[in-house]
């Protein structure tokens, strides 16, 4: 019989399917998000109408800052803390006191919390971003840290805070740096959505830069299994790497999609966002040994079942930015 955990940014990308899994496992799952309106709030809600139908799902519609959170985390075995302001580009300017309040002032909340409850587990994604524009591939997680963008210092400074919660109070956490997640439910704004969404369409399709930027994705199932790995995890290690195993090109990502959907795309090149970086690549040696990660799912594969995903949910209303 598996015990009740707590999800934040339940109804999210990510947090969507690390629940479905969760209740799979027997889990009673606590569920908390605020719904912003970052991306539609209604598909948020499509994301989580399975989890809702499970008589062990309960969910908590409100902001992390504003809960009582002692009273949700008591008794649970793991808080799993995914609740975050995504997204590179946006992180600039006025828009930044919401990635310090979703990033920074909530996951001060989090930890406070169980700094109070104690013996809970905490495993808190982190993100890739908290490295910056580097030559030195792959990441590894030893390197020097220096975001170039101010979502990756946000997320920077929430890893800190774990830490700074785990030294002096015994905080007991494992944060995982997902390197660039993809598959069915990916936020609207990321290019993977924008790339299908606007090719299902006929429209074109604006790559950022010359398309010879890499990233290593990560396809969705694999991101949730390190959580359930994270879960179990006895070791020393905090921090690991959650990469994919298939670091390509923008270009590359693109001629795989027009097999997939069987059409070329209309490609336009525009200026590189501020706070993207060239590359990412995931050095997953740590995660391998110390949590048995190994990601399943080829690339191939992976978008061929977010463009399947696409084809049966595509939306005209969603706001399209990028990452
Ligand atoms: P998402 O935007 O789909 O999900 C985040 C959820 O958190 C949203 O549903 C939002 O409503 C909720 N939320 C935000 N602030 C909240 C608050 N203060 N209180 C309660 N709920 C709140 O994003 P995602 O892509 O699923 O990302 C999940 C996590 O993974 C985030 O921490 C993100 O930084 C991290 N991450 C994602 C990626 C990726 O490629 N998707 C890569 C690296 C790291």
């Amino acid at each position: 019989m598996s015990g009740r955990v707590v999800v934040t940014g339940a109804a999210g990308f990510i947090g969507s399917h690390l629940c479905e899994r969760l209740l799979d496992e027997g889990f009673e799952v606590t569920a908390i998000d605020s719904f912003t309106d970052y991306y539609s709030p209604r598909r948020k809600r499509e994301h989580i109408g399975q989890a809702l139908g499970s008589s062990r799902f309960t969910l908590i519609e409100q902001d992390l800052n504003d809960c009582d959170l002692i009273s949700l985390f008591e008794g649970a075995e793991c808080v799993f803390h995914l609740a975050a302001q995504a997204g590179v580009r946006k992180s600039w300017g006025s828009e930044f006191s919401r990635y310090t309040k979703a990033n920074i002032l909530a996951t001060q909340s989090v930890l406070e919390a169980l700094k109070e409850v104690g013996r809970v587990r905490l495993v808190h994604s982190s993100s890739s971003s908290v490295y910056g524009e580097t030559t030195d591939l792959p990441m590894k997680e030893g390197h020097r840290l220096a975001p170039v963008s101010p979502y990756g210092a946000t997320k920077l400074s929430a890893e800190h805070l774990c830490e700074l919660y785990r030294v002096n109070f015994g905080v007991d956490y494992t944060s995982l740096r997902y390197f660039t997640v993809y598959g069915p439910r990916q936020r609207p704004d990321m290019a993977f959505s924008r790339f299908i969404t606007n090719a299902l369409e006929g429209n074109t399709i604006e790559v950022y830069g010359d398309g010879r930027q890499t990233r290593d994705f990560t396809f969705v199932s694999d991101a949730v299994e390190a959580n359930m790995l994270a879960l179990r995890y006895t070791g020393s290690e905090r921090i690991f790497n959650i990469g994919g195993g298939s670091r390509i090109s923008i270009l590359d990502v693109i001629r795989i999609m027009e097999k997939g959907i069987g059409t070329d795309f209309d490609v336009r090149f525009v200026e590189r966002a501020k706070g993207d970086v060239t590359d990412t690549w995931a050095e997953t040696t740590r995660a391998r040994e110390e949590l048995g990660f190994e990601p399943s799912v080829s690339i191939e594969t992976g978008i061929g079942e977010e463009i399947t995903w696409y084809r049966e949910h595509i939306e005209s209303d969603e706001g399209r930015e990028t990452e």
